[in-house]
């Protein structure tokens, strides 16, 4: 998903490190005027050096003027093309941040499914309900448990099938806690779509149930993976 809405700040890459073969942290600063809205899975535009057209990344956390963003590896792309190279020092433009992430009352459950672009709200989201998480985890890296604090969830790591995704699958085949709860997922979009059909459609779940979006679209070009 890409937007043309220009940057409200403009911070510097401070450090970036290498998380796992497919993610790369970036601590972005000079970011005092940030104003987080609270939501778990807040996102901002971000804009990098040489282009007008912005990216969408989770605030995976933030601190001090300090924002830190997971960027997930892939063939190519504007971002992750640049997250790849020295970019410790290039300025960055950061949009105003949003979330999506609605608890209803009476929640009893959480569910989190997602690839490793959900990773960072899959995790913050974790973090910060008081209510008991599992979360669904389609990686190429394996397993990750240090990602996230210890306890936040009960996570199953999975490993995508060569030719993409296969979490529509694994929601199709999720047996759901008792009770009322709350289902977050996101993901490559054609899954998301499919999803959202099954819970309406075959589940008769209602839109407050659920919160489910397309992160990136495969369908712009062929996707595929590399190492860094
Ligand atoms: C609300 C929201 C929050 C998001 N949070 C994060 C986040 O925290 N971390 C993160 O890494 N991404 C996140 N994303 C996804 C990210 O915005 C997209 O993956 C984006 O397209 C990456 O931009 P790019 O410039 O690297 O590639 P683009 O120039 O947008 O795309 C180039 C090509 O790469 C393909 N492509 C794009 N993304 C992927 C991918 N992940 N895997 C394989 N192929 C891909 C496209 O189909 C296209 O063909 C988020 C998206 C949304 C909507």
């Amino acid at each position: 998903m890409a937007s043309r809405g220009g940057p409200s700040l403009t911070g510097t890459v401070l450090a970036r490190e290498v998380l796992s073969p497919h993610l790369v942290r970036l601590v972005v600063g000079g970011l005092d005027a940030f104003e987080s809205t609270g939501v778990p899975d807040e996102w901002v535009p971000l804009t990098v050096p040489g282009q007008f057209q912005t990216r969408y990344y989770t605030v995976r956390s933030w601190s001090r003027g300090e924002l830190v963003l997971d960027v997930v590896v892939h063939d190519h792309g504007l971002v992750t093309e640049w997250a790849q190279t020295e970019c410790v020092g290039d300025p960055v433009g950061i949009g105003t941040p949003k979330g999506s992430y609605d608890e209803p009352q009476g929640a009893r459950w959480v569910v989190l499914v997602g690839d490793l672009t959900a990773l960072p709200a899959i995790a913050r989201i974790a973090e910060t309900t008081t209510l008991p998480v599992t979360a669904h985890v389609e990686t190429l890296d394996g397993p990750l448990p240090d990602y996230l604090d210890a306890g936040a969830a009960t996570v199953t790591w999975l490993e995508p099938p060569a030719d993409g995704s296969a979490l529509a699958d694994v929601v199709r085949g999720l047996s759901w806690p008792e009770g009322p709860g709350y289902f977050w997922m996101a993901g490559e979009s054609a899954q998301m779509r499919d999803i959202r059909k099954h819970l309406r459609r075959d589940l008769g779940w209602g839109p407050r149930t659920h919160d489910v979006m397309g992160y990136w679209s495969g369908a712009r070009g062929r996707v595929l993976w590399s190492s860094s």
